[in-house]
């Protein structure tokens, strides 16, 4: 029977050799049990998942699929190098990999493009045929139809916390000039059946989950697919958590049936309090001089709102980062998250960043998007390094955590998801204290 490892690594704590590790996932990923499921019947799947696995470089495995997320790429290419010291073919593949090939190809067998439904199958039965697999596979869908029910039972062996992962829709009709995601699907949204959608988590109740974790990179990009996705989720009584553009707050309907369909956590790409800085990035679409308004909405609501938040845009000056840290404790938000503005590779932000000869350097071990690496407008790139620190030093006190959080005007809205917000908080200071991102819970 051949025999495929499929691994999901972590990254290195920032500046330090030192892995990040956790005892248990509370996200996890759904690339690997998808993967596995993809896989025919007549091979052997193992997924390691290294934030709470360690990794054995003699596993007896016909081939090894490794995937990373961001920064962890550069662990991914130290794995694949182990396993072809020892003879093993490696393919890789993820967002980061889609978006920066030349960045591994010297280190693996082959890669994955893009959606790896049709690619991965193709690659696994070249390896049957031939013993070799070819450098690139790039076969992208265009529909999500007919997705396979992903092998949850290989996350269940993990150390998880009480969410499971489901897949929606992917991509997002936006282009906003520093997301990977516009850089990956240029503007294309596809979504999967509800029904499909349906099948999937009513799968992970029946393996004994009342959360799930819609995955979609803008789930409001089609508002009519979200709303008859929420009326159909809705009688299941399940807890559920995404990520969408703030301007769900505008359509007070679909909010609405959102929150009564069990949604308790949205992760919302506010970005940035300058009006220069969104417009500068392709998101001009969003007006600051809403921002506050629809976040009451969605805290009214009893939505939580996770806030994702970038410092280094070109309308950014040290006082609206000041600014930033007294709207986050202003507005309650529960889980607030900053990251420094980084022209990835790929991206429109990183051609227009280099074309302006702006880069500070092309070292990718510091595109951490935790430390700045290009010409800020307003600051010099230590002064934004320091803003961000104080910026996040500011925000986990555990004063504000405590306001932000159980002591939050919209507590009884939904207790229990608050008090998982304070120990989210909590992880978080651990790493803020250790001088990393809190990228990974
Ligand atoms: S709205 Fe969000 S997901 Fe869509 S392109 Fe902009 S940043 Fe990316």
């Amino acid at each position: 029977m051949p025999k495929v490892l499929l691994i999901q690594t972590t990254q290195y704590s920032f500046g330090t050799r030192t892995l990040c590790k956790q005892k248990k996932i509370y996200l996890p990923g759904l690339a690997l049990p998808l993967l596995a499921a993809y896989a025919p019947s007549h091979w052997s799947v193992k997924i390691l998942i290294e934030v709470v696995d360690e990794i054995n470089y003699d596993e007896d495995c016909d081939l090894v699929g490794i995937g990373a997320m961001g920064h962890a790429i550069f662990r991914a290419v130290e794995i694949a190098d182990e396993f072809r010291k020892r003879g093993k073919k490696v393919f890789m593949g993820g967002y980061m990999v889609s978006m920066t090939p030349w960045f591994v190809r010297d280190h693996c067998d082959s890669i994955i493009i893009g959606d790896a439904e049709l690619s991965y199958p193709e690659l696994l039965s070249d390896f049957e045929a031939s013993g070799s697999i070819k450098t690139i596979y790039d076969r992208q869908l265009d529909n999500l139809e007919g997705l396979l029910l992903p092998r949850y039972e290989l996350l269940l062996e993990k150390p998880i916390g009480y969410m499971l992962p489901v897949q929606a829709g992917r991509g997002c009709p936006h282009s906003c000039s520093f997301c990977s995601v516009a850089c990956l699907y240029k503007g294309r949204y596809l979504v999967r059946p509800p029904e499909e959608v349906m099948r999937d988590i009513r799968h992970i109740r029946s393996l004994g989950f009342r959360r799930f974790y819609l995955i979609d990179d803008n789930i409001v990009s089609n508002p009519e697919y979200l709303m008859q996705l929420a009326s159909q989720i809705r009688p299941l009584k399940m807890i559920w958590a995404s990520q969408c553009s703030i301007q769900i707050a505008r359509n007070d309907r679909l909010l609405r049936e959102v929150r009564r369909s069990g949604c308790r956590i949205l992760s919302l790409g506010i970005e940035s309090l300058s009006q220069v800085g969104l417009d500068k990035l392709g998101k001009s679409w969003v007006r600051v001089n809403e921002t506050e308004t629809l976040l009451r909405k969605i805290q009214a609501a009893g939505i939580l709102p996770a806030t994702e938040m970038l410092v280094g845009t070109d309308g950014d000056t040290a006082e609206s980062i000041r600014q930033t840290a007294v709207f986050i404790r202003k507005n309650h938000i529960p889980v607030p998250k900053f990251y420094v503005l980084t022209p990835l590779p790929g991206t429109a932000f990183y051609t227009r960043i280099k074309s302006e000869g702006r880069l500070l350097h092309e070292d990718y071990s510091k595109y951490t998007s935790s430390n700045c690496v290009h010409k800020p407008a307003n600051f010099t790139p230590e002064g934004l390094d320091e803003a961000y620190r104080d910026l996040y030093r500011k925000t986990y006190t555990i004063g504000s955590i405590l306001r932000r959080t159980i002591l939050n005007p919209h507590f009884f809205r939904a207790p229990s998801v608050y008090l998982f917000t304070l120990y989210a908080n909590m992880v978080y200071r651990k790493y803020i204290r250790n001088g990393d991102a809190p990228n990974i819970l």
